[in-house]
């Protein structure tokens, strides 16, 4: 994500520049009577413009469009209030004040609070409460909000503004004391713990001791004076480990808690989230100070979380989940399991067809999906949250195609909606029906997220990262799903729990990462000290491995076997097809063998950009041959290890042209270093010479002569071909004989021959023509008279490459960047060592992110725009294309279609990725 300097941010330039900026700070510096201007003072510089927004029926300052400023669920409050929903005033503190509050050392900035005041005196305007009142006294939430929605990763805290005098006011105005106090000590808990870091478990030990002496087994068996007890031993409990009372300034409450929230905004969880999603250059969270509604009244309120459609399959059908008599946190962090939607009708119909009118008020007015929250305060509904439902790649595709068809947006629109990486999450493995039918079922939960996982039991998150870090698949299985877990859950194959519903913050979260998820299977008795877990008698540890179905919420024993995803079809076909008629840029793919070709066809290929013929002779008798011709003395001993090499070669290729069927196919002749192609141990060296019948000594002298300080930077690529044309020899001849004999037999070939790792014009020179003389000498030999179309390029994989384009040019009918090497060359980061200091530069935003992942568009793509130039400067028909791993990442192939390359090529999985990308490039142009 770019960063967004202010500068660039339309909002705040609207918002919070220039005049206005301006205007607040002579306001400020006049009531405070001093000189201070705008450039001088750094605190003045750091103070963003208007910090707070209101929304209510007073007057509403936002708007959907801010979400840069106010963040997105405060853009969204004051949108659904603008649009007449019923949403509860309140207020929003800007992003731009979390980014001048970190900017002056986590400093509140100076005026804040005055401007927090004002509005507070709005809110009991509009609701004639008071803040802090003994008789009828105004609560407040205070939550978090980013620009991007970060489900439970920052703080929240609930019924602020009770303080031991308007505890009073609440129960008077309520009339219900216990409720009044249930609300109170609930503050004292999620403030001590969340504001002031005070462990939660004392708060538990608490309410305990004085359960136990009332004899109430469940929260809800306490009786009034039950709860005014445990609000007094909570307050014992803050003073002792605060080592001062609970405010008792509603004022004072309501400045530590924002800061609060601040202070989340770089809590651990956070940036993990943000790391993980990739989450870059945001100035900070917003925060929302709204009134309180309760869900927790009485059996006719309740609260609840839902999307407007499905998330998890796209249906068009309102899904969700609400509890009745509970505040929003208790659905959200998973700690009951809710009732689905459906059934409300049961307790409240009149509520349920209100949702229903809001639901298709918001998808009319937002054109999108929505995951809203809401709140039933005795039988009132009040909506506190929409947002841009999360969603997998599944969902994506089906919301966008009946979005389309319900002529709620149109096909362009359609495009752009799904995101092109997730759309691999609908080529993704199943579970086999024939297996599944054998498996044994265990037990059943919600289906929360779909896919199909299978690995061993991890009991904690931090168990997750490590053991899937040394290579191990892992099931994550927890009590609950909480935020906290997010770097394991990541970790996972599959995440299981056994509370929890399908809107809990972490079920959200891992089905827009499309992670196979299974939530509320209540039957797992899980023991997370002794590392085992009970269902049904059976129990089970951390060597057992699980199978879960997240489609149908099945967890099954052992392993069930997986089977690879139907070809594209229906919604999937569509979103391609209408790719297609947009994109400009060609795909082809990276393939080695007749099964990878045919799959990326099957995927939409438009011919082949990379097939790395070193990975043909591996297989059996192959990797003899080739060991024979690297031991070989003279060349006329490699010649007779080449030819055994050949035939295998020749085949190879006749499967890929058959599987290409006429489509151009792209061969490299041999690139890794010699040495890959030995042992390395003594053991296998000792095999290998027994195999060979030569003595062990002379497999490891030549492993030695082989060894290189830098084998990356060594005797590999074009270099191995000028000190063995032998190698060369054999290989165009495959190609060639291959060709010919595809054409004798009627089948369309059309291979194009690649020469790789080159930095000078010579080398290009003197191979090609090499190449060309093999060529004509195969045509001779087999008498084959038609021409013969085969091209013949390089890669720009070096830098020096990229730099001298136009000379190489001169040479090459084709350019493919190699960009996995030329990232390695251009940064002279090892890409196979950067994995030992890449997560510090992510973490520490050295980076934006894994260069070899996304292109570096300012200093690699700039060699590749470069090298584009120069090359069509001198042969303006150059064909130019990439097939480093960046041709199959949505933003490289944006970048791709920018420098106007004619293709991308990408393995046969991300294939229907860069389609899509292609298409989405060529729509943001337009826009
Ligand atoms: C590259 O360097 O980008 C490339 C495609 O070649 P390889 O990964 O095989 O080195
Ligand atoms: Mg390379």
């Amino acid at each position: 994500m770019a960063k967004s300097g202010m500068k660039s941010r339309p909002e705040a330039v609207k918002h919070s520049g220039g005049e206005v900026v301006k205007k607040t700070i002579r306001k400020v510096a006049k009531k405070a009577e001093v000189g201070v201007t705008v450039t001088t003072s750094p605190q003045m510089r750091n103070k963003p413009g208007k910090m707070v927004y209101y929304f209510g029926k007073l007057k509403t300052e936002g708007d959907g469009t801010m979400k840069v400023l106010l963040g997105g669920k405060g853009a969204n409050l004051a949108e659904m209030t603008s649009i007449g929903l019923p949403v509860p005033p309140g207020f929003t503190i800007t992003t731009e004040t979390c980014g001048a509050y970190y900017k002056a050392g986590q400093r509140l900035p100076h005026g804040l609070m005055n401007e927090v005041h004002k509005n507070i005196a709005h809110l009991e305007k509009e609701t004639g409460k008071k803040f802090g009142d003994n008789t009828n006294p105004l609560l407040v939430s205070v939550r978090s909000g980013a620009q991007v929605s970060m489900p439970g990763m920052m703080n929240t805290i609930l019924n602020l503004g009770l303080t031991d005098a308007s505890v009073t006011g609440l129960a008077n105005a309520t009339g219900n004391s216990r409720f009044a106090y249930d609300a109170y000590r609930r503050l004292i808990d999620m403030f001590g713990d969340v504001v002031m870091n005070i462990d939660h478990k004392h708060f538990e030990e608490a309410l305990a001791k004085v359960k136990a002496k009332h004899g109430a087994r469940m929260d809800t068996d306490l009786p009034s004076e039950g709860m005014i007890e445990v609000c007094e031993e909570y307050k014992k409990v803050y003073q002792k480990f605060k080592g001062e009372v609970f405010p008792q300034n509603p004022f004072k409450q309501l400045e530590l808690a924002i800061e609060a929230v601040f202070k989340s905004w770089m809590g651990d969880k956070a940036v993990s989230y943000r790391r993980i999603e990739n989450i870059r250059g945001l100035a900070g969270t917003a925060v929302n100070v709204q009134c309180m509604v309760f869900g927790n009244m009485g059996n006719d309120s309740g609260t609840g979380v839902a999307f407007t459609r499905n998330n998890a399959t796209g249906e068009n059908h309102f899904y969700g989940e609400f509890l009745v008599n509970a505040q929003g946190e208790d659905v959200v962090a998973g700690i009951r399991t809710p009732l689905p939607v459906d059934d409300m009708p049961k307790w409240n119909k009149k509520v349920y067809q209100q949702l229903l009118e809001i639901k298709t008020k918001l998808e009319k007015h937002y054109k999108d999906m929505q995951d809203i929250e809401f709140t039933i305060e005795k039988g009132t509904l009040f909506m506190l949250q929409t947002r841009t439902g999360k969603r997998n790649g599944m969902s994506a595709v089906r919301i966008a195609c009946d979005m389309a068809r319900e002529r709620l947006i149109d096909e362009k629109t359609a495009i752009l909606r799904i995101p092109a990486g997730d759309i691999t999450q609908l080529l993704l493995p199943m579970f086999e029906a024939s297996a599944k039918k054998k498996a044994e079922v265990l037990t059943r939960g919600i289906p929360a997220s779909p896919g199909a996982a299978v690995g061993k039991i991890a009991f904690d998150a931090h168990e997750a990262v490590e053991r899937a870090r040394k290579g191990e698949k892992v099931i994550l299985l927890r009590h609950e799903t909480s935020p906290e877990d997010v770097e394991g859950m990541h970790a996972a194959a599959g995440i299981l729990t056994s509370t929890g519903g399908r809107t809990s913050h972490a079920a959200v979260v891992a089905c827009g990462w499309g992670k196979c998820c299974v939530v509320g299977a209540g039957e797992l008795h899980i023991d997370e000290a002794k590392g085992k877990v009970t269902v049904k008698g059976q129990t089970f540890g951390r060597d057992d491995v699980l199978s879960i179905d997240g489609f149908t919420g099945e967890v099954m024993v052992g392993t069930v076997s997986r089977k690879e995803p139907d070809k594209i079809s229906g919604d999937f076909l569509q979103v391609m097809k209408w790719a297609d008629k947009y994109r400009k840029l060609g795909i082809r793919t990276n393939a080695d063998t007749p099964e990878d070709a045919q799959r990326a066809r099957d995927f939409g290929a438009e011919g082949i950009g990379l097939c790395r013929t070193e990975h043909m002779f591996f297989e059996g008798e192959r990797i003899k041959a080739m060991r024979e011709m690297i031991l070989s003395e003279t060349k006329e001993a490699r010649v007779k290890a080449l030819d055994k090499l050949l035939p295998f070669q020749r085949d190879d290729f006749i499967g890929i042209f058959k599987a290409m069927k006429g489509l151009p196919v792209t061969i490299r002749l041999i690139d890794p270093p010699l040495h890959e192609f030995l042992p390395h141990t003594d053991e296998a060296q000792a095999e290998m010479a027994k195999a060979m019948g030569i003595p062990v000594a002379k497999v490891a002298q030549r492993v030695t002569q082989l060894h290189e300080a830098n084998p990356m930077l060594g005797h590999r690529g074009c270099r191995l071909c000028v000190t063995y044309p032998e190698i060369l020899e054999m290989q165009v001849k495959a190609i060639v004989e291959a060709t010919i004999d595809c054409l004798r037999s009627n089948i369309k070939a059309l291979p194009e021959i690649m020469i790789p790792l080159v930095g000078t014009k010579r080398e290009l020179q003197v191979l090609r023509e090499e190449v060309e003389a093999t060529i004509a000498k195969v045509k001779e030999t087999e008498d084959y008279k038609p021409r013969l179309d085969i091209k013949v390029g390089t890669m720009i994989e070096i830098p020096r490459a990229a730099v001298t384009a136009n000379e190489i040019a001169e040479s090459a009918d084709f350019f493919s960047f190699g960009t996995n090497d030329l990232t390695q060359m251009t940064f002279g980061y090892s890409r196979d060592d950067i994995g030992t200091f890449l997560p510090d530069y992510l973490r520490r935003e050295l980076l934006p992110a894994d260069p070899f992942q996304t292109l570096d568009q300012s200093g690699v793509g700039a060699l590749v725009d470069m090298a584009v130039k120069k090359g069509r400067a001198v042969k303006p028909d150059l064909k130019v294309g990439i097939c480093g791993e960046h041709g199959g990442d949505p933003k490289s192939v944006e970048f791709c279609h920018r420098v106007g390359m004619d293709y991308v090529s990408c393995s046969p999985y991300r294939v229907p990725i860069a389609r899509l990308a292609a298409a989405q490039a060529v729509l943001r142009e337009m826009k």
